[in-house]
Formats: structure tokens, C-alpha cells, sequence
């Protein structure tokens, strides 16, 4: 076999070789004076804390973008595809450059040979053709996905606008990213194709096929060779005007989602929004300006690709309300761009209105859905706890905060009403604060005090001691237990409750915690760091647990087809997926998913303190209705189980709203456990 090597600038007069030269390193000092920009923000940000197990985090942001196949295939194959060809075709095409750089610039001048020749140059020369191809595959599919709109959340919509920042703007900087890379990538291909044709027929056809067939084409033109040597240096000048120009755009574009991306992964935090940081100091009041943003957070807000994953999901969105999570990140983007360190406007009431912040349900259903892991929520709280310092609430919200600050409940109970519901049963039900118990039930607010919740209360009391389960209750000591207290921007208010179940809890002598209201759970699992004793379980889990062991029996077998609900609290936060389903499939349950279920399950509403806030006007349909309409359009579907107080109440008003009531069923799991005893 002939010696095959690679000229790259061959029969190219010397003023190719010294302009190229000087257009590179214009390109490279404007790319290295744009990442200098962001990194130099980075830099002045206030501390993160997220610098801990760091080549852990880097191992594990590459296994999330390659090998653990990324969130951007999940609920779309298409853009999976798509994203794995563009990403890898580029990866293998750079890789390809910076040898051939190497090999021309550093090995050929000091050595006086090549590297790239033989076999070697084969191979590479086949590697390339093969991954530049599914480059361009992957461009292309995209562009087609951006032209044609494909997917609707990738229109923009009125929630998306920023200040400063037009939507026409955003759709070029969409369009003109891929276009640059798919100018480099075709002109590459075309000025391959000339080389090859201008080398002569030595080349072994198998190893650069796109290639070799690209030479026929262009000797099938009849074309001379000194046309030949003119085109090929005008499709090389375009292919590298295509990745110069790329380059330099790199820091002031979309395309700096490969960098801005990555580090979104790498320091992204996989409890984010389960478990919310305190704030920074005791004197900090939430996010007013940009100094309050953390460099990861100003991270965040450069990784966005503008995908609308997290504004599809968005249950405020869907309903209508003044918010869109991938609007706020653009918001925020751009009064960070906007805004001169510590002076300037302030963020809620300038770029964001207040009342996005409040629309904001805390169903963590962006964060899930977002490929970059950028976490909306602890920004959202973070600009909550600014109102809630100033006063800027509505008034349900301040009266629900207020009874909760005299009485731990937001109901406006005194204390010893929280335990009345046990009068009803006998045997009596233990105070876990004089005896010893084996589980501690922490009831909640909601299934101790809202009368359409206590009959579930009774029942699943029932049910424990059916199945002789030795538990206890805090009674009049229990208050909320604060997640959504946090979650509206209370933090002073959630400590005071936090600390106090806490101390009561510690007097108690238990093994497990258990609670019935999947937001109880998270905060007492997630944000309860002292109270490191023992499991917390939902009650699914925990019956699950005895379905196991034999201890819990159904004699009956229910012939209901239904449909369960993942509240937000338990599923999409804590991934408790399979106990509630295991649960109904031992009744006999004939169970039928809704389109959305598990971690994708749609929010009904009346997380993030949404409960206690008023509705704002001009709303669309609630969450809650859209999603017991999703229900009743399962074939025979006529119960809905679901497994959260908040849960049944807003799907029973919202089953009456949407005129289901005759034919949707809105039934707790425990309902349907204590009918299979
Ligand atoms: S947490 Fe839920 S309601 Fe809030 S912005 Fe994200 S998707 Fe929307
Ligand atoms: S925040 Fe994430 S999911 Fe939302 S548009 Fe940006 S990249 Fe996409």
C-alpha cells in the first residue's frame, strides 16, 4: 500500500497559511475575552459550596451527558438522537482538528515527519467521515425540529419575554448556532471531496467513503486542476470561516450551553429543591439584586438551551398564570446581564413580576424535566423570601403565615383541636409523647384538622390498628411541619417549627416516623437534619413494607379500574413510585395510568403554599381540573386514588368544578385498603 498522509495546506499559496493564522488567534482571543466575561462574573459571585468531590462531579456530569444516556432523550427520542450525533460528530471532529494541529504545528516542525500517515491517517481519515456524517445527521434533524417547530414548546410564547431581550433575537441566536456548525461541517465534507480529487486516485476508497465519493462527483464535472485548486481553497476558506466565526460566537451564544451546560451538571445538586439551603446569612433576605445569586446559579442561567422542557411540564403555565420557568430563567438572565453589581434595580418588581413568583407551585416537575439540571425552585424561593421580608404578599398567604406563626396550623386551630378526630376511636390511640411506640405517626395539618380530610384520618387510624400496628400520635404537640412554609419564603417561620417538633420528637421513643401527607414527608425526610432516628415512611410505603412481610392481608378483592396520581411530594420528589401501585395491585385494583404518571405525574396545585394564596384573575383552568379531566378520559376509569390530603381536597372541589362528580371517584389509597381488610 501507498504511503497516505495529509497535506493541510498543500499546494495553497503562503498567504493562506499566515491569514488563516491570524484569523484563528482574532477568533480565539474573542472566544478567551467572552469566557473571560461569564468566568470573571463566576468569580465575583457570592461562594456555592458545591466545589466538594470534584472529580466525582465531573465523572458523573460525563456519564450524565454520554454513557447514562441524558435527560434530553427522556419524553423525546427524537431530540435524543438528534443532540447524541451533534454532540459526539463534534467531540470526534475537535478531537480530529487538535491532531491535525498537533501533528502540522508542533510534531511536523521539530521532527521534520508526520504522525498522520499509513494506517494511522486511515483510520483517522474513516473515524472522521463516519462521526462527521452523524454531525450533520444530527444538525440537520434539529434544524428541522427548530424550523418546523415540531414540538410546541419550542415557540415562545408572552411568558418568555425578557426585558432587553426580543423573541425574534432568541429564535436567530436558535437558528444562527446550528447554521454555523452545519456551514463548517458541509464545507468540510465539500473541501474533503476536492482534496481527495486533487490527491488522485491513490486513496483507499474504504476508509474515507464520504470522501471518495464526493471526488467522484466533482471529477464527474470535468473540472481542471487549477479550478480544481481554486475551489478547493474556497470551500476550505468557508469551512474555516464557518468554525472561526463559531468560535468567537461561542461566549455571546446559545453554543455556550457546551461549556455553561457542563459546569450546570457538574456542580448541580441532585437534592436541589428537596432540600432547600438556608439563607446565606441570618441578615439576608432573599434574592434583591444580583450580588445575591451564587456563581452556580449564574451558571444556570447561561446553561439554558431554551428547550421549553420545563415550561411544558409547568402547571402554572398550563393553566395560564403569569409564569414560565424557561421565561424566568430568561428574566433573570438578562437582568444579570443588564444589572452593574450592587446598585441597580432589584429584581422582583423590575425583571420578574411578584405575582410570577407566587404562581410558582413547587412541584419540582422544570427541575425534573430539565437536561441541564437547572434548579428553578431555590431561585423561585430565593426571590419569595425578598416579598415575604417586605411585607409584598396577598392576604390569604399573610393570614395562613400569621396563624401558623400563633398556632402551628394554617387552619386558625387552637392546639387542642389538632387531636380531636381520635376521640371517635377506640381503643384509644397512644400519645407517643408519654409511651413508647413502634411507629410515630406525624398526622399533618391537613388530616388533622380539615373536616373532609379527618374521615380519612379515622379510616387509616382503623386500618393501623386492624393490622395491630403499635403507633402513637404527638397530639396537641405536633405543629406543621413547614415545607411549604419554606417553600413560600418563611425561613424564620419554618426554623421556629422545625425546632420545635424536633425537640418534641426527640422526647419520644419510636422506631419509624410515618406520615399520611407526602409534603410532611419531604420536609421531616429532607430538612429535619437533626432528627436522625429511624425511617421516615409514608404510610404507602410502610403498608407496602408489611404487604412483604406477610403482616398485612387483604381478605377482599376490590374490581375497581382506577387510576392513581403521583402527588408531587412523594413521587417526583422522593421517587416513591412503586409502593401505592404495588398496594392497589394486591387488592385486585384494575389499574390504567394516565399519560402522565410517575416522575412526570401533573401537579395539582396546592404545592409551594399555593393552598393559601388567593387565584389571581384571568386564569385558565386550574391544574387540578386539567388533571382530573386526564382521569376521566382513561377507557372505564371511574375512580381516581390518590394519596395525599391536599391531594383528595383539591380533586374532589375540582372533579365537582369539571362536572365529574358522577363519574370520577376521588377515594384515598387508604380508603380502598381498609375496603379490602
Ligand atoms: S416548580 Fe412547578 S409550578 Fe414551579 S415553575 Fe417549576 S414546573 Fe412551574
Ligand atoms: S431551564 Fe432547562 S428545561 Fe427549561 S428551557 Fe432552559 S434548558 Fe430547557
Amino acid at each position: 500500500m501507498q504511503e497516505v498522509g495529509r497535506e493541510i495546506f498543500d499546494a495553497f499559496p503562503d498567504w493562506v497559511r499566515i491569514s488563516f493564522y491570524s484569523f484563528a488567534a482574532i477568533a480565539i482571543l474573542v472566544f478567551v475575552i467572552g469566557a473571560w466575561l461569564r468566568a470573571n462574573k463566576y468569580l465575583k459571585a457570592r461562594k456555592a459550596h458545591r466545589s466538594d468531590h470534584l472529580l466525582r462531579r465531573v465523572g458523573q456530569a460525563i456519564a450524565k451527558v454520554t454513557l447514562a444516556r441524558s435527560r434530553i432523550w427522556k419524553n423525546d427520542r427524537f431530540a435524543g438522537v438528534a443532540h447524541d450525533f451533534i454532540l459526539w460528530g463534534f467531540l470526534v471532529l475537535l478531537l480530529g482538528t487538535i491532531i491535525l494541529t498537533v501533528d502540522e504545528d508542533l510534531y511536523k516542525p521539530f521532527l521534520g515527519t508526520s504522525f498522520l500517515t499509513g494506517t494511522i491517517y486511515l483510520v483517522y481519515s474513516f473515524l472522521l467521515d463516519l462521526f462527521g456524517v452523524l454531525f450533520l445527521v444530527g444538525l440537520v434533524m434539529m434544524l428541522y425540529r427548530r424550523l418546523r417547530k415540531t414540538a410546541p414548546r419550542l415557540k415562545y410564547s408572552e411568558q418568555d419575554r425578557a426585558q432587553g431581550i426580543s423573541i425574534g433575537r432568541l429564535i436567530v441566536d436558535d437558528r444562527l448556532f446550528l447554521f454555523l456548525l452545519l456551514l463548517a461541517g458541509l464545507a468540510g465534507f465539500a473541501a474533503e471531496g476536492i482534496r481527495i480529487f486533487r490527491d488522485g486516485t491513490s486513496f483507499p476508497q474504504e476508509w474515507s467513503p464520504v470522501g471518495v465519493a464526493l471526488a467522484w462527483i466533482v471529477g464527474a464535472t470535468g473540472i481542471g486542476a487549477e479550478g480544481a485548486l481554486t475551489v478547493h481553497m474556497g470551500l476550505w476558506w468557508l469551512h474555516a470561516a464557518g468554525a472561526l466565526l463559531l468560535i468567537a460566537y461561542i461566549p455571546f451564544s446559545k453554543a455556550f450551553h457546551a461549556l455553561a451546560g457542563f459546569g450546570s451538571l457538574v456542580f448541580s445538586d441532585d437534592l436541589a429543591g428537596r432540600r432547600l439551603e438556608p439563607p446565606a446569612s441570618t441578615e439576608s433576605s432573599g434574592f434583591r439584586r444580583v450580588s445575591d445569586f451564587t456563581w452556580v446559579q449564574l451558571m444556570h442561567l447561561d446553561a439554558c438551551v431554551r428547550c421549553g422542557r420545563c415550561h411544558d411540564v409547568c402547571p402554572a403555565q398550563t393553566s395560564g398564570m403569569p409564569l414560565s420557568p424557561r421565561g424566568l430563567i430568561l428574566q433573570l438572565r438578562s437582568f444579570v446581564a443588564g444589572s452593574k453589581g450592587n446598585g441597580g434595580t432589584t429584581v422582583v418588581g423590575n425583571a420578574i413580576e411578584p405575582e410570577t413568583i407566587w404562581s410558582c407551585a413547587a412541584c419540582l416537575a422544570c427541575m425534573e424535566a430539565c437536561p441541564l439540571q437547572i434548579e428553578h425552585i431555590p431561585l423561585i424561593v430565593e426571590m419569595r423570601r425578598s416579598l415575604v421580608a417586605s411585607g409584598e404578599m396577598d392576604k390569604g398567604l399573610q393570614e395562613a403565615l400569621t396563624s401558623l406563626g400563633r398556632y402551628g396550623n394554617s387552619f386558625r386551630k387552637p392546639a387542642r383541636d389538632r387531636a380531636k378526630w381520635t376521640k371517635r376511636l377506640s381503643p384509644k390511640v397512644k400519645d407517643a409523647t408519654r409511651e413508647p411506640v413502634e411507629y410515630l405517626w406525624f398526622v399533618g395539618d391537613y388530616a388533622s384538622l380539615d373536616p373532609r380530610c379527618q374521615e380519612m384520618t379515622i379510616r387509616t387510624a382503623e386500618v393501623f390498628s386492624k393490622i395491630s400496628l403499635d403507633f402513637g400520635i404527638l397530639g396537641e404537640g405536633e405543629s406543621n411541619a413547614g415545607n411549604d412554609v419554606r417553600r413560600v419564603g418563611e425561613e424564620g417561620l419554618f426554623e421556629v417549627l422545625r425546632d420545635g417538633n424536633t425537640k418534641l420528637i426527640k422526647t419520644c421513643k419510636f422506631r419509624d416516623i410515618v406520615t399520611t401527607d407526602p409534603h410532611t414527608y419531604n420536609t421531616l425526610k429532607n430538612e429535619y437534619p437533626s432528627l436522625n432516628e429511624g425511617r421516615v415512611l409514608h404510610y404507602t410505603e410502610l403498608l407496602d413494607d408489611l404487604l412483604r412481610s406477610g403482616r398485612l392481608k387483604f381478605s377482599k378483592k376490590l374490581s375497581y379500574r382506577a387510576t392513581y396520581h403521583d402527588p408531587c411530594y412523594l413521587g417526583r420528589y422522593n421517587g416513591v413510585f412503586d409502593a401505592p401501585r404495588d398496594l392497589l395491585k394486591a387488592m385486585g385494583v384494575s389499574l390504567l395510568e394516565m399519560p402522565r404518571n410517575r416522575a412526570n405525574s401533573f401537579c395539582c396545585g396546592a404545592g409551594g403554599g399555593r393552598t393559601w394564596m388567593e387565584e389571581g384573575k384571568g386564569h385558565g383552568e386550574r391544574p387540578a381540573e386539567i388533571r382530573v379531566r386526564e382521569a376521566a378520559r382513561l377507557d372505564g376509569v371511574d375512580t381516581l386514588v390518590v394519596a395525599c390530603p391536599k391531594d383528595y381536597v383539591m380533586f374532589t372541589d375540582a372533579a365537582k368544578a369539571a362536572g365529574l362528580e358522577g363519574s370520577l371517584r376521588i377515594r384515598d389509597l387508604i380508603d380502598l385498603v381498609e375496603e379490602a381488610l
